[in-house]
């Protein structure tokens, strides 16, 4: 007999039917309180040697369903290593086809990054004699909004924030995240320990663990999307930027970048605060600096392709690093990666993937290392 499930961390699918290997049809649960929907993660059991056709029914309506074209689900057995399966976007419809080769198989949208993950996280950083590890505040379902302080503050001392996953749905950004922390507490790793001597950096590897527990693409359990509530977050509807965002004014911010993924475009880019009405040339040059130097040091990432460039006055300042851009005077970043590939060089086995993320993220100290003096 074969069962479909998702009762678990980071889980969404609902079955209507599952009795024909051939005929399997699945609908994505929406946001609680909220319409998005894209995030799928499920557990296929019975259907060992079968060619298994599962279809989401409701994929049309989905979030972003330009993100399905050309896109192709991730399956894996061992829940460590994800890989790439055939999948078609068709009448509104997405359509998996994978034949298992064990009794038990995992299928998601992108490599899940699990709230125990997140927990193995902070306690593998907590070992670093470098670390602090504290609790900003609490979610509404009672989770901690965890920060971790690398370095020491001081006076003298620059701050850089990086926060990663407002969008639950957006894993990679939790991957890139590892990566990036990996690197940054390597004491064998002379960029980290050069700019751990005049820095201190703010991580916040998950910045809505409600909603990745919930399987959410987009929102907190409150159905709020959390980059859209940077210019006034009631600490009620969404906490998470509540406390982040008054640490933040404690600490100051020298740099910050928010890490997220995008559903349509097959590329890594960044996306500037040009909007705001304190844009100026000075802030212009750093940005297309960092982005041309990060092409240099990580040929994953480019500055072809990306969102449109808004008009000075005219950023929607609820986004994260237009509000903090403005407030501080500083330069913000949103960091996008795709649940696709890259086009520009793709790696079709496993697409744009957690190592990919990882080594990515481990690659912005070199770019934060060059530009340190100007930030
Ligand atoms: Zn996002």
């Amino acid at each position: 007999m074969i069962r479909i499930s998702a009762a678990f961390d980071g889980g969404n699918i609902i079955c209507d039917d599952c009795r024909a290997p051939a005929d399997i049809r699945l609908r994505i649960r929406p946001d609680t309180n909220a319409d998005f929907f894209q995030w799928f993660y499920f557990r296929l059991n019975g259907a060992r040697d079968t060619d298994c056709v599962m279809r989401i029914l409701n994929a049309g309506a989905a979030s972003y369903p330009q993100g399905w074209d050309g896109y192709r689900a991730v399956a894996s057995y061992d829940r460590q290593s994800w890989f790439r399966i055939a999948t078609d976007y068709r009448d509104g419809e997405l359509i998996l086809r994978h034949r298992p080769e064990r009794d038990t198989v995992y299928y998601a949208y992108f490599a899940p990054y699990t709230m125990e993950r997140h927990l193995d996280l902070l306690a593998c950083a907590g070992q670093s004699p470098l670390v602090r590890h504290s609790s900003l505040g609490l979610t509404a379902h009672g989770q901690d909004i965890d920060l971790l302080t690398i370095g020491d503050a001081g006076e003298a001392k620059k701050s850089f924030w990086i926060i990663a996953r407002q969008h639950p749905g957006e894993t990679m950004a939790e991957w890139w995240a590892e990566g990036f922390l990996e690197r940054l507490l390597d004491r064998a790793d002379a960029v980290s320990r050069a700019l751990l001597e005049n820095a201190c950096f703010y991580v916040v590897p998950n910045m809505n663990p409600d909603g990745s527990r919930l399987g959410h693409l987009r929102t907190n359990a409150a159905g709020a999307n959390l980059n859209r509530e940077w210019d006034a977050p009631d600490p009620e509807r969404s906490p998470e930027v509540y406390h982040v965002r008054a640490k933040m004014r404690e600490s100051g911010v020298n740099l910050c970048l928010d890490v997220h993924g995008d559903e349509a475009l097959p590329y890594n880019f960044i996306a500037g605060a040009h909007g705001i009405p304190s844009w100026n040339a000075t802030r212009d040059r750093l940005l297309t600096d960092f982005k041309r130097s990060w092409q240099q040091v990580n040929p994953d990432f480019q500055t072809q392709h990306g969102y449109p460039i808004a008009r000075k006055g005219k950023a929607n300042m609820s986004i994260c690093v237009n509000h903090v851009s403005e407030y501080f005077g500083c330069l913000a970043m949103t960091l996008e990666m795709p649940f696709k590939d890259t086009a520009d060089r793709p790696f079709p086995e496993v697409g744009w993937s957690p190592e990919r993320a990882k080594r990515l993220g481990a690659s912005v100290l070199d770019v934060i290392y060059r530009l340190f003096d100007r930030l």
